[in-house]
């Protein structure tokens, strides 16, 4: 699904990671609506960290900055959560309660997804080999009670979005 064209930036100013620090959650609003500037669907992003490093604030500050409205939910227990809004569909996926990655199986992922698609996935390394590979994966740490989030581009769209991400900030 990641276009082909290897090329990946063709040696210009490609980055393929950036920080950027989080303190509270009016500055993870401010990311997720810089981001959603610069999502071109299909888009696959992981969100990698620990129990409450801030998956979830993260892909509602992202629904929110679309200007989805309703209530967003942790899918922690119901797996999956989808939403439409800013012309796109939103599928949010989190997996820390499965068991076998093949229970992603049953969700059939590759149907719900498709070219209007932005896939968000908590806890991506319990479902490997059972979903899309990411364009990007997010990095939520807290250190000292600092929280940060690391962006590493791993497609060509993925570096596109990211860069034009970092340029905005
Ligand atoms: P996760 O989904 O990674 O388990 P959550 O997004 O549910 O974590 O966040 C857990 C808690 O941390 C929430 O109470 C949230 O308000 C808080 N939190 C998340 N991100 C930040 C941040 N950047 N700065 C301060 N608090 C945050
Ligand atoms: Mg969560």
């Amino acid at each position: 699904m990641n276009a082909a064209g290897a090329g990946a930036g063709s040696g210009t100013s490609t980055k393929a990671s950036w920080v950027r620090a989080v303190p509270d959650e009016a500055a993870v609003a401010a990311l997720a609506a810089i981001f959603v500037q610069h999502v071109q669907t299909p888009l696959v992003i992981f969100l990698n960290g620990d129990l409450g490093a801030g998956k979830t604030t993260f892909a509602r500050a992202f629904l929110r900055a679309l200007g989805y409205r309703g209530y967003v939910k942790s899918p922690s227990y119901g797996l999956l959560e989808s939403y439409r809004a800013g012309g796109m569909a939103i599928l949010h996926l989190d997996l820390y309660r499965i068991e076998d990655p093949e229970e992603l199986d049953y969700l059939a992922i590759r149907d719900l997804y498709d070219a209007e698609t932005v896939l968000l996935v908590e806890w991506p390394e319990k479902g490997l080999h059972h979903l899309p590979r990411p364009d990007l994966e997010l990095s939520f740490d807290e250190v000292n009670e600092a929280h940060t989030i690391t962006c590493f581009a791993k497609s060509t769209a993925g570096i596109a979005a990211s860069n034009k991400i970092l340029r905005d900030f």
